[in-house]
């Protein structure tokens, strides 16, 4: 009897294996035996060890769409401070989290400062698609142009494209920070059009429209990219000071008043920080 039923079990293991089963594989044996304790019948058994596969199932192909998406940096919608920058409206943004704009193939644009959360907000966003399923990857601008750039006349340029085309959400984050070459700007808007409605597109910059033709060079150019962009998009404006010189600002001020004569060491912004206000107030 006993070594009939080692003999099922480790058969068992090995179809659980076949069929790609794991979690049912490390589960099954102590779900049985409080199956057994709980009086439980097969079917319901049958139920719980399914539901725990689903979810992990769930789990790991999230984990490996977060990974996929190569994120800078993982950031939530739960660490964003909403009452440090009023001009962003939380409905909107809760809105757009539940990701209906990317089955409507729509983008969103977010404009504002060096610092005043472009990038958190359109990590959150995008790593909130990984969640719910949606194909995302995540690109500074520059970085993507130049991949472009040095693999135009290899077969790679094509594999890069075709990767691009499977996707539902692409962020181009910084759009902005450094002029793109005359081809470096045909490369980028080739990208645009072609996502144009069939993938979403978050596009961060720090300039505002009417300065996009520094970055793609020509009018002619710049007027078409903005009217793929901007057509049927949400526009998010994050106005104001950079938040870590605004952090930094207060945490002074926090020790100033607490401590009158703490002026030894105050918190500095780093130097970035310091060219981020002078940008702001320009
Ligand atoms: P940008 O992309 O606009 O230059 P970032 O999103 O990189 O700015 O923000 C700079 C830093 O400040 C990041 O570490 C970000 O997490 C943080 N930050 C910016 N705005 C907020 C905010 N409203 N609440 C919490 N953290 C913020
Ligand atoms: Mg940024």
């Amino acid at each position: 009897m006993k070594t009939l039923e080692t003999k099922s079990l480790v058969l068992l293991k090995h179809h659980l294996k076949a069929l790609r089963l794991p979690t049912v594989l490390a589960e099954c044996e102590k779900v049985a035996a409080q199956a057994a304790a709980d009086n439980v019948d097969h079917l319901a058994y049958l139920l719980q060890l399914l539901e725990l596969e689903l979810l992990d199932r769930e789990k790991r192909s999230a984990e490996r769409r977060l990974k996929a998406a190569r994120f800078p940096t993982i950031k939530t919608l739960d660490t964003f401070d909403f009452n440090a920058r009023p001009s962003v409206n939380k409905m909107l943004i809760a809105t757009l989290a539940r990701c209906e704009y990317i089955d409507k193939r729509e983008n969103v644009l977010m404009i504002g400062n060096p610092g005043t959360g472009k990038s958190h907000l359109a990590t959150a966003l995008a790593a909130q698609a990984c969640q719910k399923g949606y194909r995302v990857r995540f690109f500074r601008t520059t970085e993507l142009v130049t991949t472009l750039i040095e693999a135009r006349d290899e077969r790679t340029f094509l594999r890069l494209k075709a990767q691009l085309a499977k996707l539902d959400l692409l962020v181009l984050d910084e759009l902005g920070y450094v002029p793109a070459s005359k081809v470096g700007a045909e490369l980028l808007f080739d990208v645009i059009s072609t996502a144009y409605e069939r993938t979403s597109l978050i596009v961060t910059s720090n300039l505002p429209f009417e300065s996009w033709t520094e970055v793609l060079g020509s009018e002619r150019l710049t007027g078409a990219t903005l009217d793929r962009l901007t057509h049927r998009c949400q526009i998010i404006e994050t106005k104001g000071e950079s938040y870590r010189l605004h952090d930094a600002k207060s945490r002074t001020r926090r020790a100033k008043t607490t401590d009158p004569g703490a002026t030894a060491n105050p918190p500095q912004p780093a130097s970035s920080e310091v060219v981020d206000e002078g940008q702001s107030a320009s």
